[in-house]
């Protein structure tokens, strides 16, 4: 049987809705092989995971999705392969659930003067975990009835541009890239297709993700259109990066990609997996 790899995925430690143990099962029952919980910013539900995939037999590779800023703009850099004991990889999800927390007071204010009261209070009743997002915020909008869904929440307040997207509290991706490398990791450029931004600019950035010592990105990610893997192959060609390739589930039912549920490489790629495989 071939191995089927997911290296993006989430659990209820961020703002996915399955539990680390449940997420894995999961992943099991869909046929994938090797697994990489990617939380935003936190390790915390890697321990359990782990203690699972043994179960289940079934991969677990140690991840994490750290949020970051690049000119202006909210570009999220995966670290694969983590010692998870490592003490700067330990103090940085520290600094970035605090970050998370100061942020999601500030954008909660910002709504406030536009009539939306109490969003942090509020978002936290949807927050398990302490890693508060923007999703949180979203699901409190929706079940007190401000906005019909979570996407239109996205659209009307806490999308790019809009008044609660608020991102100046995140580092530089050459940080992010040297907590991930001090903790052994491969940093990964997510999901370079949902960041509507020209194709001039995604190869600017991704030209300073390598010269900042990124290593791999993400040419399959969740479902793309049709030729969009191969341009991306074609990118990671060019800038000498390896390939991965991931779902980003979040929750069942939801607009994201069931884990392992997508094309493979193209034949041309590098398997990110080259790096850690013996
Ligand atoms: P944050 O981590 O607080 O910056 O929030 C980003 C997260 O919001 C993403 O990882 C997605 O899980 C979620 N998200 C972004 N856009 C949307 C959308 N339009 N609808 C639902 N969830 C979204
Ligand atoms: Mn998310
Ligand atoms: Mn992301
Ligand atoms: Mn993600």
């Amino acid at each position: 049987m071939l191995p089927v790899y997911d290296l993006h995925s989430h659990s209820l430690c961020s703002d996915g809705s399955l539990s680390p143990q449940d997420l894995v099962s999961r992943a099991k029952e869909q046929g994938v092989t090797h697994l990489a919980l990617t939380d935003h910013d936190t390790i915390s539900g890697l321990k359990a995971a782990k203690e699972q995939a043994l179960k289940e037999n079934i991969t677990l590779v140690n991840g994490i999705e750290f949020s970051t800023l690049w000119q202006g703009r909210n570009i999220h850099i995966v670290g694969l392969n983590l010692d998870v004991d490592n003490a700067t990889l330990i103090a940085a999800c520290e600094q970035q659930s605090q970050s998370r927390i100061e942020r999601a007071k500030e954008i909660s204010s910002k709504l406030a003067e536009k009539g939306l009261e109490g969003c942090y209070e509020g978002a936290l009743q949807y927050c398990a975990s302490g890693i508060i997002g923007r999703p949180h915020i979203a699901k409190y909008l929706v079940e007190t009835g401000k906005v019909a869904n979570m996407a239109q929440a996205f659209k009307r307040y806490l999308g790019a541009g809009k008044i609660g997207d608020v991102k100046q509290c995140w580092p530089d991706i050459q940080t992010a890239i040297g907590w991930i490398h001090a903790a052994g990791g491969v940093a990964v450029l997510a999901h370079p297709t949902k960041y509507t931004m020209t194709r001039t600019k995604l190869r600017v950035l991704l030209g300073e993700f390598k010269e900042a010592g990124g290593d791999a990105m993400e040419v399959i990610c969740g479902h793309l259109k049709p030729g969009q893997g191969d341009d991306m192959q074609r990118l990671a060609t060019y800038f000498n990066l390896l390939s991965s390739c991931g779902s980003d589930f979040h929750a069942p039912g939801q607009p994201w990609q069931d884990l392992g549920k997508f094309s493979q490489l193209p034949e041309s790629a590098v398997p990110v997996w080259e790096s850690w495989a013996n």
